[in-house]
């Protein structure tokens, strides 16, 4: 790995901590605050949350075996998926390799911070070659993303074409793990301590059933850890969230639940769909969703839509041809999309 200095853009290495009113008697017990403009009435939504969320990032370190030090909180993984971009990529120097198809942030951000975006195409199995990637990276290449399970082909990528990548690459490696928590696969999180060029992603989004109050996690080494803080909005997590997110990790017994309902759904419904005479193949899935090959995706996808039963068309992206993804959702409404699909003609 070149050093964090070189990979970073000067104007953000020379960057000062954002100092808050609340940073500057750390340590002190304060009783009148009187520091921050804020409204005295109202409370508790007065006051200007903790701008590091020290609490969450506590319990969350318990839950996901990483040390609250080496995590960042979000505002969705959108905001994770966008500061490496703004940390990293000088605009119309710098650019950024990952595999294709894959999950459409990574390139609407490399769009938004004018960033040449190099995709790389999976193989028929929806796997990738790290030689291949390493080989389309140029001295100007600063991260590489992958997504693993990956989004929309619901498979796992092979580990150790993920640990060449890492190991190989001179820049910054982002592993997008927003689904692993369907997944058996031992997570990239807890291998931060020997490469400190990875950076691994993961929301409340999914698995934790919170879309709604927008948390997305990264986790990855104190320096880089240290950058993210510089540049993030001060307080780009709110109040709501940061009780809300406490709340749900403090019951993770009902994430548990859900997660293996899910799993039971899940074949269930992929064998469904290996029965319909309109589905042609289901690839295997790592995920809370698969991608299924269809006679004529767009016509089903239409006939879906008019008996209000949304599924993802994705027959338009490389490799996905004619392609479905399907989220599993209750049995309830499994069954009526499994019905729906059988009265097909
Ligand atoms: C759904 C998803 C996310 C979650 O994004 P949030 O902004 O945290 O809601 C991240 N990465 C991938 C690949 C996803 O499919």
């Amino acid at each position: 790995m070149k050093s964090l200095q070189d990979l970073t853009r000067p104007n953000i290495w020379s960057l000062a901590p954002y100092s808050s009113a609340r940073n500057e008697y750390a340590g002190k017990t304060a009783r009148v605050f009187l520091d921050a403009n804020e409204n005295p009435y109202n409370a508790p939504l007065n006051r200007y949350p903790d701008p590091l969320q020290e609490e969450l990032k506590v319990a969350l370190a318990g839950v996901k075996g990483v040390p609250a030090e080496n995590i960042f909180l979000g505002n969705g993984s959108d905001e994770a998926i966008d500061l490496p971009y703004r940390c990293f990529c000088e605009p119309g120097k710098d650019n950024v390799v990952a595999i294709e198809p894959t999950y459409g942030m990574y390139k609407v951000c490399a769009d938004i911070n004018n960033v040449e975006y190099r995709p790389v195409l999976l193989d028929e199995h929806f796997q990738f070659s790290a030689q291949q990637l390493l080989d389309a990276c140029d001295e100007h290449t600063k991260l590489i993303w992958l997504c693993s399970p990956n989004n929309p082909t619901g498979n796992n990528l092979q580990r150790e074409e993920i640990v060449k990548v890492i190991e190989q690459f001179e820049g910054i490696v982002i592993v997008d793990e927003a689904y692993s928590d369907f997944s058996r696969q031992k997570s990239f999180r807890h291998e931060l301590a020997q490469h400190p060029n990875l950076i691994v992603l993961n929301t409340m989004s999914k698995a934790w059933g919170c879309a709604a109050i927008r948390l997305g996690m990264a986790f990855a080494s104190t320096e880089i850890i240290a950058l993210f803080n510089k540049v993030k909005y001060p307080y780009n997590v709110n109040l709501l969230t940061q009780q809300k997110a406490l709340e749900v990790v403090k019951d993770k017994y009902e994430v548990e639940k859900w997660v293996s309902t899910i799993l039971q759904e899940r074949s269930r419904l992929m064998e469904a769909f290996r029965m319909l005479p309109i589905c042609k193949e289901v690839y295997p899935s790592d995920a809370n969703f698969f991608l299924a090959r269809m006679t004529d995706a767009q016509a089903i996808y239409n006939y879906l839509v008019d008996l209000g039963i949304i599924v993802r068309n994705r027959s338009r992206i490389q490799l996905c041809q004619n392609c479905l993804r399907v989220t599993i959702g209750t049995r309830t409404e499994n069954n009526e999309l499994v019905g729906a699909l059988r009265q097909y003609k």
